[in-house]
């Protein structure tokens, strides 16, 4: 287990910067998620922790000690890109015994070690079977059996199963965060898809183009966004943004939308005036009579105990989440409240919360 720190780290290739000054801690024993949309630069980060990339700026401690220099190979860290790689030519036994073997470990020490990990992994009566006539769980399992082998500090996995069809993937993401509570771990873990990370993570960064957006947990992240980039790549569906223009003075809990005044739980704002978003998840609106908000109901999807309902406002679309009981029309005139204690207020021209 170990402390991974990225301090203020940068990476430019050229001209182009792909990691813009990153700072993050990946607590000891910790699961922690990149999370990011493609070409932010989760990888180009992930890479630099592991040692198979040097930063153009910035540090890289492990466990408190400055390894920004140091080869992939001192560092301690397992580094998975793919779980599926196995070498189909051999067993399941050599498969998990071969980072060991590599690295010239005594023949009965490499036993024991492989033995156990098969035990951990619950693939001790496959040792001698060859890797060809496994199933796709026991692959992965394998696959996984030679990166936790050598019991290394830390383990760096980029997109380990991106390449699984979907309820695999599920299924694989639930067995992968067991084993890291098992076996007490640290790992850092890249993906692009943010149930994913929701579900594993204990800490998460969302990065946007090289820049961290947010650090937190998964409730953090999901209940206090710091960014409309943030509320908007979280949640399925994402939040809803209203636009308001409101007159606030300094201790003004009110925002005023449609006519109607929404008290807000907090203080959000020390300026006067301006373009605000105001932010609401789907769960957080209902069908109201007496409503804050009118407007026109424009589609709805089923998706089972509940569906997702569209509605246009004079400030913009909203979604609310409902019973799926409940009869709606599209064309239909309704009223809508919000749930004025999950609300978030943004600046509409920075997009940063406003709290
Ligand atoms: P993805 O999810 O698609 O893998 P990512 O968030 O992991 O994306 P990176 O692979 O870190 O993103 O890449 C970030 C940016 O840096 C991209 O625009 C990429 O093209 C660029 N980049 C990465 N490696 C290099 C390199 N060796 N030379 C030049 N540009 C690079």
């Amino acid at each position: 287990m170990a402390e991974i720190r990225v301090e203020h780290v940068a990476k430019t290739f050229g001209h182009f910067t792909a990691v813009k000054g990153v700072d993050f801690t990946v607590e000891q024993g910790s699961f922690f998620v990149i999370l990011g949309p493609s070409g932010c630069g989760k990888t180009t980060t992930l890479r630099m922790m592991a040692g198979l990339e040097l930063p153009t700026s910035g540090r890289i401690l492990l466990d408190g000690e400055d390894v920004t220099a140091l080869p992939a190979s001192a560092r301690d860290i397992a580094f998975v890109f793919q779980l599926f790689a196995l070498y189909p030519h051999m067993n399941v036994r050599q498969n998990i015994g071969f980072p060991l073997k590599c690295q010239n470990y005594p023949r009965a020490e490499i036993k024991q070690s492989v033995e156990e990990t098969a035990k951990l992994l619950r693939i001790d009566h496959l040792l001698d079977r060859r890797v060809g006539g496994l199933s796709g769980g026991d692959r992965q399992r394998v696959a996984l059996g030679r990166a936790i082998v050598r019991r290394p500090k830390a383990f760096l996995m980029d997109e380990p199963l991106g390449a699984l069809d979907s309820e695999f993937r599920r299924l694989m993401c639930g067995e992968l965060r067991e084993l890291h509570d098992r076996i007490d771990a640290t790992t850092v873990y890249i993906t692009h898809d943010q149930l994913e990370a929701m579900a594993m993570a204990d800490r998460i960064v969302i990065m946007n183009q090289g820049c961290v957006e947010q650090i937190g947990t998964p409730q953090e992240i999901y209940d206090r966004p710091n960014t409309m980039f943030v509320a908007d790549f979280i949640g399925a569906p994402p939040m809803s943004f209203l636009k308001v223009q409101a007159a606030l003075q300094r201790g003004d809990r009110s925002i005023r939308i449609d006519g109607a005044a929404i008290e807000m739980p907090e203080v959000f704002v020390d300026r006067a005036e301006g373009e605000f978003a105001l932010g609401v998840r789907p769960e957080n609106v209902s069908f109201a009579d007496a409503s804050q908000l009118r407007g026109r109901v424009i589609g709805a999807e089923y998706l089972g105990t509940t569906q997702i309902v569209t509605v246009t406002t004079a400030n913009g679309q909203v979604k609310a989440r409902l019973p799926s009981g409940k009869a709606v029309r599209v064309g239909e005139q309704v009223g809508l409240a919000l749930r004025p204690d999950r609300l978030s207020l943004f600046d509409a021209s920075s997009g940063q919360a406003l709290s």
